[in-house]
């Protein structure tokens, strides 16, 4: 009999519908209460028993924290770094099932009497009994599960080098956890004397379509960032059209030329990033009025490879630029036909020129008073407080206007990729070799697409392209900000390997049962046993 607790397909499956049925759901309740939870679990070890102040919350705001568990043998320096979320999204989608989301066995055993209204691939795979369905099976707490377990058999075991377990809340908004835990990590390293060598985590393996059944690893993870713009126009009453100029006429300028456009896309290495497009494009009009809108707001997403914060912000800039010569002269025209003078040119000026302006005209304390304006209240986030800030400040410099101010909001992702070190093309070739004894055919991606915390370590930016990122985001400082700094300490290569499942974020979120359970426990140890 193993005296181990999690070492077993049947007892790490136990392990994991536990942590599902801990419901933690971004930005809920469940959410601040999972780490401590989480904690009392590690504190089952023996080894967390004996030595308590290696088990540590930290602080991620909104009273949620994340959690590092530190197995520290007494000899080895090196060491890896075992990165998960515990956050969830959300469960609506289950409809009648709901109560049932965080019951994997419960879930997968109703969905059993009645598959019919499932979509044919989910009501095969069910039919398989291959697969265990429920909201975080796959999505994370696997990964997690399969950490804890690692660590457990570490701490037993005795083997020669450290693990840092590190989970984390917040991941699928704004991973406001994991830039809390890269300060902790960058402490531990200090204080214990660590060298990371591998910093490894265990998102599950993206089916890359429907019919897709391969396992992937992935040597890196795609980045991503928020430009936005506030359009500035003139007001006017409908009844004289030509006195002003509303926001949605500019807005639908630089929309249109945002939206899939190929300046925006990065290939490395074979890969490519998605086009970019808008998430959001509004007019700040409060109520319906026959006065025109004439401010509106737009965010884009952009997926990033190599570029920084900087060559973004002059990319966009370009656009921007383009977009509203574009306007001016289309304007011109129009001024033209209907014999007016028109109300001016729409300019473009980065949120940094704006404040700059608004600091000259109205003063620091005003400009932080109209800040502070925007950012207390509760009910708006990250991204409508930014916009908004800009906002209060082209009221007080309407002299400006017509103009589209560029800037960027929450969150920042940057992408990390290390496929060619050494370390990583070894250990690729390792877990390949691993898989086939399961018969699977392992692939290797480079750049993760999901979107994951990888993105917050071994952070490369010696031209300090960031800075763009700190001066045109608004709420930078006050309610978001990213420890650049201590991510370009924590230097070391990226990889996530985790168990395959399918459908991620809806109601057929599923985990495959051998995967989870029976491969991915020897696939992982056999690779952290080969970094020693
Ligand atoms: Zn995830």
């Amino acid at each position: 009999m193993s005296q181990l607790l999690w070492s077993t397909p049947k007892t790490l499956r136990e392990l994991l519908c536990e942590l599902v049925s801990w419901d933690s759901i971004t930005l809920t309740e469940g959410e601040t209460t999972f780490a401590p939870k989480a904690l009392d679990k590690l504190r089952e070890l023996k080894y967390f028993q004996d030595h308590p102040s290696h088990l540590q919350l930290l602080d991620a705001g909104l009273g949620r924290y994340a959690v590092t568990a530190l197995y520290k043998h007494p000899e080895a320096v090196e060491t890896v770094v075992l990165i998960s979320h515990f956050d969830t999204v959300q469960t609506e989608e289950y409809g009648a099932l709901q109560p049932l989301a965080y019951f994997p066995e419960e879930l997968t055993k109703k969905l059993m009497e009645d598959p019919s209204d499932l979509p044919e691939s989910a009501r095969i795979d069910l039919e398989t009994g291959k697969y265990l369905f429920g909201r975080g099976t796959m999505d994370m707490k696997m990964g997690l599960a399969l950490h804890m377990q690692l660590i457990e058999k570490a701490t037993v075991e005795e083997w020669p080098i450290n693990l840092v377990l590190t989970t984390v809340p917040d991941e699928e908004v704004n991973s406001a956890g994991m830039r809390a835990a890269v300060t902790q990590l960058v402490r531990l390293r200090e204080e214990f004397g660590l060298t990371y060598k591998l910093f490894l985590n265990s998102e599950p393996s993206f089916s890359q379509n429907p019919t897709d059944i391969a396992e992937y690893i992935y040597s890196g993870t795609i980045g991503k960032i928020m430009p936005a713009a506030l359009f500035y126009g003139k007001e006017t009453h409908v009844g004289e059209p030509m006195k002003g100029m509303t926001a949605n006429y500019i807005a639908s300028y630089l929309t249109q030329r945002m939206e899939w456009n190929s300046l925006f896309r990065e290939t490395d290495l074979g890969e490519s990033t998605p086009l970019p497009v808008s998430l959001q494009q509004k007019d700040l009009k409060m109520s319906y009025s026959t006065q025109t809108p004439y401010r509106a707001v737009a965010l884009y997403n952009v997926f990033l490879f190599k570029r920084t914060a900087a060559e973004v912000m002059d990319l966009f800039e370009q656009v921007a630029t383009e977009a509203m010569d574009a306007l001016n002269t289309d304007y011109q025209k129009i001024c033209q036909r209907e014999e007016v003078k028109g109300v001016g040119t729409v300019k473009v000026l980065r949120y940094e020129q704006l404040l700059a302006y608004a600091t000259q005209k109205l003063g620091a304390e005003e400009v932080e008073r109209l800040k502070q304006e925007a950012l207390m209240q509760e009910d708006w986030d990250d991204r409508e407080k930014s916009l908004r800030i800009v906002d209060n400040l082209m009221i007080q410099c309407q002299e400006l206007a017509p103009a589209t101010v560029i800037l960027f909001t929450p969150p920042y992702y940057p992408a990390v990729n290390t496929s060619n070190d050494p370390l990583i093309v070894e250990a690729v070739e390792l877990l390949k070799k691993s898989g086939q004894s399961f018969n699977n055919k392992i692939d290797q991606i480079h750049y993760f697409n999901g979107i994951c915390d990888l993105s917050y370590v071994n952070y490369d930016d010696s031209g300090n392209g960031w800075t763009a990122f700190e001066s045109n985001t608004p709420v930078w400082g006050d309610t978001y900000s990213i420890p650049f700094e201590d991510m370009a300490q924590l230097k070391g290569p990226v990889l996530n390997v985790g168990p395959f499942g399918k459908d991620a974020h809806q109601r057929t979120e599923r985990l495959h049962v051998d995967s989870a359970f029976v491969e991915m426990p020897v696939m992982l140890e056999t690779l952290i046993k080969s970094l020693y």
